[in-house]
């Protein structure tokens, strides 16, 4: 579903992404973990078309994604190509970046309506659907400033659903909130997890929620994948040094 290949990320001198292979499969969901500034976010971002790539291809769904064929040569992509590549996937962010003078409702709906050209009635029936999913039902008509952290995250996640991607990606989805509101939108996760057929990415320091979700667990260091496995395999028995060292900080 996602297929990264010696992919190269270059911010001025700093290599980020150092020559990267990574695959996810249809339906898989694979967790990240890693040191800060090893590339994980730049990973998802990428996915995201909000940073561009140096070397190397992508594909996603089995299309090139930074680039598109063109008499069976692959060539930068256009704007189009991009718009129409993003529709397969869903971010979540640590800032849950809702938009402020919105209410619940037409936060989930503008994107709907926008970019899918989703009539008004059909998007408002998208957004009930996804608050309930998420457990907001009540909450749709207020502002995000009304709203508690969770909450907030909550909206942010039936937001990305709205748009019925086949993936979805959080970044550090509760680094952000206060350890009491850290399980809510942990469950909701796991519920979509369980109930949706999605391929998920997440990025995430909760080592014991990535152990009971992922399929696979992908440790980076450096802009590469120093070691990857089941996460009974990564997190009981490392085989790497660093990774055993990485773990180490969350006993
Ligand atoms: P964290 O755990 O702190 O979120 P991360 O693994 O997500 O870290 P990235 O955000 O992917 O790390 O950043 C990787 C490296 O790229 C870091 O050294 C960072 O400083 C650098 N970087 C990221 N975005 C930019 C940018 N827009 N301009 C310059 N450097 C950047
Ligand atoms: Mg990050």
């Amino acid at each position: 579903m996602i297929q990264f290949d010696k992919v190269v990320k270059r911010f001025g001198d700093v290599t980020v992404l150092d020559s990267l292979d990574f695959n996810v499969q249809k339906g898989e969901k694979v967790t990240i973990i890693g040191p800060s500034g090893s590339g994980k976010s730049t990973v998802l971002r990428i996915l995201m078309t909000l940073e561009t790539i140096n070397e190397g291809v992508i594909h996603v769904a089995g299309r090139p994604l930074w680039h598109e064929l063109r008499n069976d040569q692959l060539i930068p992509a256009s704007e189009d190509h991009l718009r129409q590549m993003r529709k397969e996937m869903g971010m979540v962010f640590q800032q849950f970046n809702l938009f402020p003078h919105m209410t619940v409702r037409r936060n989930i709906t503008e994107a709907p309506v926008h970019v899918l050209g989703l009539s008004k009635d059909k998007a408002n029936q998208r957004a009930e659907e996804y608050l309930e999913l998420v457990g907001l039902s009540d909450q749709a008509d207020k502002f995000p400033s009304q709203l508690s952290g969770g909450q907030q995250q909550r909206v942010a996640i039936a937001r990305a659903l709205a748009m019925k991607p086949n993936i979805m990606l959080f970044d550090e989805p509760t680094s952000a909130l206060d350890p009491e509101l850290v399980g809510e939108v942990l469950n909701v996760i796991q519920r979509l997890s369980e109930e949706q057929d999605l391929t998920m990415l997440l990025v995430t320091h909760e080592m014991q929620f990535a152990k009971q979700i992922s399929d696979r667990v992908c440790f980076f260091d450096k802009g590469r994948i120093v070691e990857e496995g089941p996460p009974e395999q990564v997190f009981s028995s490392p085989r790497e040094e660093r990774t055993q060292e990485f773990l180490k900080g969350f006993i």
